[in-house]
Order: structure tokens, then C-alpha cells, then sequence
């Protein structure tokens, strides 16, 4: 193969897969794996950050060699998901607190003392999960795509299967799970599966359907991260929520914290630990939804459901006389409704008033209050009554 040609054989990319992944499975094309084909085409074989952060250049040259387009190349990469999922993959002193100490869920104000981490990059561990769904890899033996987010500390569980990733061993294609069989399959909490699914959900569709309202994905990401830093806090400092802070611990089955006696940055944690805070996580956000406890922060009521208000609908319509037919349908009651209305606006300014706002629709420009007003006329009805101007009816 040369530099100009395209790859006679290339597996198309499966939405959501990592490069690594995708290549590997163009490298089995070829007798080959993934360290030979990126040796082929690039001179070296190990490229750390193959998922992260390509080299300049690299992406280009498999584009060139699949025909598939650069965008969708760098969507297979984290570098592709700045700055919806992270600021920056360039390191940035203060992208700490800028990404994470904006908003706050569980606490009123955040006591949080400022951050700096110069080399922080939100979401990225200090070495990239292994970990697969193992219904997903059933569904392809020998074919297995392996997804570009399995691989960071975002997801616990499968969004379409509901059930727990597991640990596999294996270079861009699985070689072991890391436990046995009768342990692979393990349903996620009803917790767990809401919140991974609003992961999926603003990976795929750029928003999260909340109980409030929906929120853009950088949004939902943001939130997600300043809650399990909210989470990382002795629960000494929390005070007033000390105990919601300790129920949710509790729920979530783990110890207060992860167990973690010094605070670290969560992408720097154990996977281990990672995996409890994001647990935590689900569980603290399912308790603010169900009002087992009392967030404060500015997003909890993101949560929560609009409150329902008072709408004083007016006075009832008067009834209409009684049909000697079998069925009334509504138009006809509107009719005669109207018919009364526009009979009582001939004399009474405040319900000639009411008519034109109604018929206005929201419209306020001169020309459609003109036409209104001159048909309102043809009926009887004064123009001078017909205005919108609030508090103020001539007389
Ligand atoms: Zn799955």
C-alpha cells in the first residue's frame, strides 16, 4: 500500500466506536493488528493516545486511506468532543475550576477552595478503562466494536442493555473478560440506567431531557462532574446536608467519599473508586428526584418537575340553553358563545376589549389591530373600544 491509496477492505465505523477499535478491526482485514497497521502507516506502533488525541497528521492519512470524512474520524476520538464533554485538551491551569466550580447541585453556595491542577483534563483518566458491555460484544462475535466512552470513567452501565460494563483483557479486540461467566451479566439500579441514559442521551442527541426541561449536553457534563465533586467533600463541611450527604453514601452501598481519606481529582481515582462516585452520582440525583432529599444547589430543580400554578381561567362561560338535540357538539357552543360575546361587546367596553385581544392572537402590529378593528366595526362594535393598551379602558 501506498500513502495515496484507499484500503481495498475497510469495515465501516460503527457509531459511537473507538478509532482504535475501528482500525484494529480494518487490521484483522489484513492479518494484521493494530500495532502493525499503525506501524505501516505511520512508522511507529504505539500511539498512546490514539483515542484521545491523535498526532497532527495521523487522522488525515486514515481518512485518506478509508474515504471516511475527518469530523467523524475526530468523533471517534475525545478530541473531537471539546468542548461539549471538556473544555480543552490543551492542559489549562484554570480549566479545574472553570469546568467544575460553575454550578452546583447538592450545596447552596459551594465552599470549595479553589482548585489549581495545571495538567486536569476533564473526564480523562490517568490511564483508559477496558471495559465492554459484554451483551453488546454477543451480538458481533468475531466482529466486536468496542466504544469510544466505554473507555472513560462516564458510563457504569450499557444505556441499551442496562447492564454493568465489565473489565476485559485485550489489545482493541477481547481477549478475557477479567471475571467469570456466571458474573458478566449484572443488572444495573433503575438509578444507574437513568443516568446513563442521559449520558447516551447527550452523546447522541446534544441535550438531556430533565424532569424541568432539557438542558445541552455541556450542560448535563458539567453538572454531572461539579456533583461528584460536590460528593468529594468531607461531610464535616457540608453541614446543614451533612446527612443527606451521608444518606446518600449510605444508599449507594458505599463508604462516604469512596473511602478515600485525602481528596484527589476524580480522574485521577482508582477506576475502583471512580465507579463509586459515579454510583453515588445516580444516587443522589434519583433521591433529588423522588424529594428523599433537599438539594440546594442552583441545578437541583433540573430535577424536580415544574410546580404546578394557578391559572385563574376567568369566569365561566355562561351555559348554553338547553339542546332538544341528541348530540351538542363544541363548535356550536363556541358559536353561540360568540354570538352573545360580540351581541354584549356592542355595549360593554371591557368585553370589546377582551374580543379584540382575543382575536388578535398575540399579533400587535398596526395593520392586523386595523383589520380587526374594522370588522369588529361592521358588527357594531365601537373601534375606540378596540385596543390592547393595559389598565386603560375608555369610556
Ligand atoms: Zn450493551
Amino acid at each position: 500500500m501506498t500513502s495515496a491509496q484507499r484500503w481495498p477492505i475497510h469495515p465501516v465505523p460503527v457509531e459511537n466506536e473507538a478509532l482504535s477499535s475501528w482500525l484494529s478491526r480494518i487490521a484483522r482485514c489484513y492479518q494484521m493488528d493494530l500495532e502493525h497497521l499503525i506501524r505501516y502507516e505511520w512508522g511507529q506502533g504505539q500511539l498512546l493516545d490514539i483515542d484521545i488525541l491523535p498526532p497532527i497528521g495521523f487522522l488525515e492519512i486514515i481518512a485518506q486511506r478509508s474515504g471516511v470524512g475527518l469530523e467523524r474520524l475526530r468523533l471517534m476520538t475525545m478530541s473531537g468532543w471539546a468542548p461539549w464533554l471538556l473544555d480543552s485538551l490543551a492542559p489549562d491551569p484554570n480549566s479545574y475550576a472553570s469546568y467544575v466550580h460553575q454550578m452546583s447541585v447538592l450545596f447552596p453556595h459551594p465552599k470549595r477552595q479553589r482548585r489549581l491542577i495545571p495538567r486536569w483534563r476533564a473526564w480523562l483518566p490517568k490511564q483508559t478503562l477496558q471495559r465492554a458491555c459484554p451483551s453488546c460484544l454477543n451480538e458481533s462475535p468475531g466482529h466486536e466494536t468496542f466504544k469510544l466512552m466505554w473507555q472513560f470513567p462516564l458510563f457504569i452501565s450499557c444505556p441499551i442493555h442496562g447492564c454493568w460494563l465489565q473489565s476485559y483483557i485485550g489489545d482493541g479486540q477481547l481477549s478475557s473478560w477479567h471475571q467469570l461467566d456466571a458474573a458478566l451479566i449484572r443488572e444495573a439500579s433503575d438509578a444507574i440506567k437513568t443516568m446513563d441514559r442521559r449520558t447516551e442521551q447527550a452523546l447522541t442527541c446534544g441535550q438531556v431531557d430533565l424532569p424541568r426541561r432539557p438542558v445541552h449536553a455541556g450542560v448535563w457534563f458539567r453538572l454531572l462532574r461539579a456533583l461528584i465533586e460536590e460528593l468529594s467533600m468531607p461531610v464535616y463541611i457540608s453541614r446543614l446536608q451533612s446527612k443527606d450527604l451521608a444518606r446518600i453514601w449510605a444508599t449507594s452501598g458505599h463508604p462516604v467519599r469512596a473511602g478515600q481519606s485525602r481528596w484527589y481529582p476524580f480522574e485521577t481515582l482508582d477506576p475502583s473508586a471512580q465507579l463509586q462516585f459515579l454510583e453515588a452520582s445516580a444516587v443522589a440525583m434519583s433521591m433529588i428526584e423522588n424529594q428523599e432529599i433537599r438539594a440546594r444547589g442552583c441545578l437541583a430543580p433540573l430535577f424536580l418537575s415544574e410546580p404546578d400554578q394557578f391559572v385563574d381561567a376567568g369566569h365561566p362561560l355562561p351555559e348554553p340553553p338547553e339542546s332538544t338535540e341528541k348530540e351538542v357538539h363544541y363548535w356550536q357552543i363556541a358559536e353561540r358563545s360568540l354570538a352573545k360575546t360580540i351581541d354584549e361587546a356592542r355595549t360593554n367596553p371591557v368585553v370589546a376589549k377582551a374580543l379584540f385581544t382575543v382575536l388578535l392572537f398575540g399579533r400587535r402590529d398596526a395593520k392586523t389591530m386595523r383589520t380587526i378593528r374594522t370588522h369588529l366595526s361592521a358588527f357594531g362594535i365601537p373601534a375606540k373600544w378596540c385596543h390592547n393598551k393595559p389598565n386603560s379602558y375608555p369610556l
